[in-house]
């Protein structure tokens, strides 16, 4: 798992690095592909219920599993990079938001609320805990800062498959849930909005966006839990 977290976050820093005014989510899923080949990795997402892509693209009003296409990226967009990896059937499943260009404060304080999140739930991944920690973490961070939190779409646990059961949502009661262990994995990807947490699929039946058309953001790391806490797997 270390093996392929380290090539998600190749995907995802290369992805970055390209992202700019003018390229379309299209070249993006070309990065991603390009990393998966060189390093010998294969993808959980394409063809996953039929998704035609290695990442997925989720721009300004999109919350998660965008299509990668002809949408060109703008001065100030914002966009949620989702991809994943497998090596010797082991998952890894990591996602970033980043700005295109110049990005307004408010856009800038959504991304940066996902990852503190995000690192607060990363922090209560230990033995003996609780998986109803992580989300009431998560969901403190988000909605302190006056966001709202996504609660149809969840984390969850992975290992030889990319999503396994339980899944880890957004929210949560401390002391309640899945008791955490040793060697357990788990994909935390906190989902937050500017404005409403409603959503709405596309005709596609994939994008998934807010109903009010408002900004999400949306970050996500797989996670090991060892005997000295928690190990982020998908980092460089
Ligand atoms: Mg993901
Ligand atoms: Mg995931």
């Amino acid at each position: 798992m270390r093996r392929a977290g380290r090539v998600v976050a190749e995907m995802l820093d290369r992805i970055s690095a390209a992202v700019r005014p003018g390229v379309t989510t299209a070249e993006l899923d070309a990065v991603g592909r390009a990393v998966l080949a060189d390093r010998g990795a294969t993808s959980n997402f394409l063809g996953y219920h039929g998704f035609p892509a290695v990442i997925c693209a989720s721009p300004n009003e999109v919350i998660v599993h965008g299509i990668p296409g002809p949408r060109v990226l703008e001065e100030g967009d914002i966009i949620s990079i989702d991809c994943g990896a497998i090596v010797d059937g082991w998952h890894g499943d990591a996602a970033v938001t980043v700005g295109v260009g110049t990005i307004d404060a408010e856009s800038r304080r959504l991304i940066d609320t996902a990852e503190a999140a995000l690192a607060a739930g990363i922090a209560e991944l230990v033995d003996g805990g609780r998986l109803g920690n992580v989300g009431e973490a998560v969901q403190r961070v988000g909605e302190s800062a006056g966001f709202s939190v996504v609660e149809e779409y969840t984390g969850h646990a992975i290992g030889q498959a990319m999503h396994e059961s339980p899944a880890v949502p957004n929210f949560g009661r401390r002391g309640s849930g899945a008791k955490l262990k040793v060697g357990n994995a788990y994909a935390i990807e906190p989902m937050f909005c500017a404005g409403s947490a409603e959503t709405r699929t596309l005709t596609d039946n994939w994008t998934v966006v807010t109903l009010d058309g408002r900004r999400a953001a949306h970050v996500e790391h797989s996670i090991a839990i060892t005997d000295d806490g928690p190990e982020i797997l998908t980092l460089p």
